[in-house]
């Protein structure tokens, strides 16, 4: 059964993080501490920019502490990984985030992978994608799965035995969404740039959730009524406006309900990032990476 705020079928992820803001501010006050969420930036992109923005002005409303860590564009892996490693050995440090992407010739992997696993609040690197792979209790779910799980269940959309196709397979979106469809008990298809026919795929699902980053990629011809879809993707079109993957204005008018973009998954992922830091903000537990 829906439960779809506001209009008739927009699933609004700024009203549904806003109802799920006091509990949340109610664990934060419970603490002994109010915890640090370390923000490493490299360079200075617009997008990186108004992301990192949008986290530090929720962490200030939620009673979360940040810091902000901005490098030249020009600094090394090495450089980066002991600046990683320094927030890891920093005690009033709970959280880390990378704010992806870093800039070409800085290896990805070994800046995540240096990130301490019990400070992982984007839940990315390899020791806690393999622990959340294999189900254990103390792994954190990667922030943007997480922020899709909590949109669909505060909106009544039980992922139990439903069809759900994704567009998109990366590390850091695609594949993390698709597992956690997987763990709530739905069927899953995972499109790529290589598959054949998108539109067969998306057209049998009940659940769309496309995060390919392609502006307008999925229109009239890749749905049908009564579909649920959730737009991860944030791009911009020829006239440089902010968009989706999913041709909103045509789309919203054949499926049973949409997110936006903006105002959809990407409100539910800065919340999904903060709830994991409050998870991992557990000064008695024994981690046993
Ligand atoms: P990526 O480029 O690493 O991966 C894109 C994926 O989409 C790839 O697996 C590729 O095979 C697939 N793809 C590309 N074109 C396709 C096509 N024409 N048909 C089918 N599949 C296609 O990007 P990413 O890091 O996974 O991010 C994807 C999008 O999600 C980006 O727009 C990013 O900005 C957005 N994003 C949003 C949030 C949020 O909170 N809303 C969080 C993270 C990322």
């Amino acid at each position: 059964m829906l439960n779809i705020m506001s209009n008739a079928n927009i699933i609004d992820g700024r009203k549904t993080r806003d109802a799920l803001l006091p509990e949340l501010t109610e664990k934060i006050k419970t603490l002994l501490k109010p915890p640090t969420l370390a923000i490493i930036q490299v360079g200075n992109r617009d997008d990186s920019n108004s992301f990192i923005k949008a986290k530090k002005s929720f962490a200030a409303k939620i009673g979360v502490l940040e810091r902000h860590i901005q490098l030249l564009e020009s600094v090394s892996t090495a450089e980066l990984v002991k600046v990683v490693q320094e927030c890891n050995a920093e005690q009033n440090i709970q959280g880390i985030i990378v704010q992806l992407p870093l800039p070409i010739g800085i290896d990805r992997d070994s800046v995540i992978d240096a990130i301490d696993p019990r400070k992982d609040a984007d839940g990315l690197t390899a020791k806690n994608v393999k622990a959340w792979l294999e189900g254990r209790g103390d792994a954190t779910m990667p922030a943007t799965a997480r922020g899709i799980k909590e949109l669909l269940a505060f909106n009544g959309i039980d992922l139990f035995g439903k069809k759900v196709t994704i567009i998109g397979r990366s590390m850091l979106v695609g594949k993390p969404i698709a597992m956690m469809c997987l763990n709530e008990n739905a069927t899953v298809t995972v499109c790529h740039s290589k598959s054949e026919n998108l539109a067969n795929e998306t057209k049998s699902a009940d659940i769309i959730i496309s995060a390919a980053g392609k502006s307008r990629l999925i229109g009239k011809d890749h749905v049908k009524a009564g579909q649920i879809v959730i737009d991860v993707g944030i791009s911009r079109d020829v006239e440089g406006k902010l968009t989706g993957d999913v041709d909103f204005d045509v789309v919203k008018d054949v499926v049973a309900a949409i997110s936006p973009v903006p105002g959809g998954v990407g409100p539910m992922t800065v919340l999904g990032l903060f709830q994991n830091l409050v998870d991992l903000y557990k000064p008695t537990t024994v981690f046993s990476w």
